[in-house]
């Protein structure tokens, strides 16, 4: 058993936002990954079971790696449809943001959202949800959005008739968040869940290939290029970094999502405490930056203070609108103060 996250006036509330609408939009962040993908896929299909007319909708393209999740034929990715997609969502009925918890996040898909009279509804798990939802859950306890959607479900009674297709969505979404669980996973629920949703019919071995064994040579060759080339280690600091250029995106015929989980590899050298990957943004004159840590290092303080973002205690990300000799300036800097929590072991 579960315990119960909604109180039963927040189920009430929950249940009248969902029985009164029809039409209703289901979205997520920007540059969708597993769980923000498998969140609204699996979402969309719990509505479609419930009679209503589910829209799954995303900002911008999402990783090849991705394609073959049940239902993303159904999915409008806003940016490159926004004259079709736009109208549905000024006269959608309700709308549902799953996995970021500010409107930014959106990008260009913001202004119909906010233009639409639609009330919202926001589930999430990352840290300072912004208040722009009527109906929200946000709880930054949880492994991804998938499992607090699960739990969501298995309150409103809804998790007995589950399909294999939902079950497949919501296990990819929880496995991509833990990194197949090997982090932020300790929660023995996390399991209780997989139970239940294995019990629905899911292949979970044929998930963890269809997401982690599907990359391109192309990939394979970059990442192989960053590692013997690119890879600049800080043995004082427990720490390591590796930069992109836009030339090298280029000469490796990058597509997106090729880079995706890149920042975790160098973790696994001993001792390491903290990895950062810096990447030229090939549509914004921007670095993006992603940090990963182990234990209670706190990328989130790091990127908050240093790259203009945040997120989680070990996997943040932020950007810097500078050139990349300048970025891994800020990196040294940013190494540099943190030296004392790096240092532990
Ligand atoms: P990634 O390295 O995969 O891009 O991001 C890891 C995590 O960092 C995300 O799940 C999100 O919580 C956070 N994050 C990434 N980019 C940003 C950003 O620009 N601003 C903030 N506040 N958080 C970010
Ligand atoms: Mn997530």
């Amino acid at each position: 058993m579960l315990d119960k996250l909604l109180s039963e006036d927040n189920v009430r509330h929950l249940c009248a936002l969902l029985d009164k609408a029809q039409n209703i939009i289901v979205t997520c962040h920007v540059s969708p990954d597993g769980d923000a993908m498998g969140s609204v896929l699996a979402f969309s299909h719990f509505l479609g079971r419930k009679g209503k007319n589910a829209i799954p909708v995303v900002p911008n393209i999402f990783p090849d790696f991705l394609k073959w999740m049940p239902g993303v034929e159904r999915v409008a990715v806003y940016e490159k449809n926004e004259g079709e997609v736009a109208p549905l969502v000024l006269a959608a009925d309700l709308v549902v943001c799953l996995d970021f918890n500010t409107p930014e996040r959106l990008l260009g898909l913001q202004k119909p959202v906010e233009e639409s009279r639609a009330p919202r509804i926001m589930i999430d798990h990352h840290l300072d949800p912004a208040d722009f939802c009527e109906w929200s859950v946000s709880r930054s306890d949880m492994s991804s959005t998938c499992e607090l959607l699960f739990r969501i479900m298995d309150q409103l009674g809804e998790t007995e008739d589950m399909t294999m297709e939902e079950a497949a969505c919501i296990y990819t979404g929880m496995m991509t968040d833990t990194g197949g669980f090997s982090y932020n996973s300790n929660r023995s629920d996390i399991y209780y869940i997989i139970g239940q949703l294995l019990t629905k019919g899911i292949d979970k071995d044929k998930i963890y290939r269809n997401v982690f064994f599907n990359y391109s040579a192309e990939r394979f060759r970059l990442m192989g290029y960053m590692l013997y080339v690119k890879l600049e280690t800080f043995p004082e600091y427990h720490a390591s970094l590796m930069t992109l250029t836009r030339e090298e995106q280029k000469r490796f015929s990058h597509k997106k999502g090729d880079t995706e989980g890149f920042v975790n590899i160098p973790l696994q050298i001993n001792k390491s405490r903290l990895s950062i990957f810096l990447r030229e943004d090939t549509e914004r004159r921007v670095i993006r930056v992603s940090l990963r840590s182990v234990d209670d290092f706190p990328c989130n303080k790091m990127a908050a203070e240093f790259f203009n973002g945040g997120g989680h205690l070990n996997a943040s990300g932020g950007e810097l609108p500078c050139p990349m000799d300048r970025a891994v300036e800020v990196v040294r800097a940013a190494l540099k103060k943190y030296a004392p929590l790096l240092a532990v072991k």
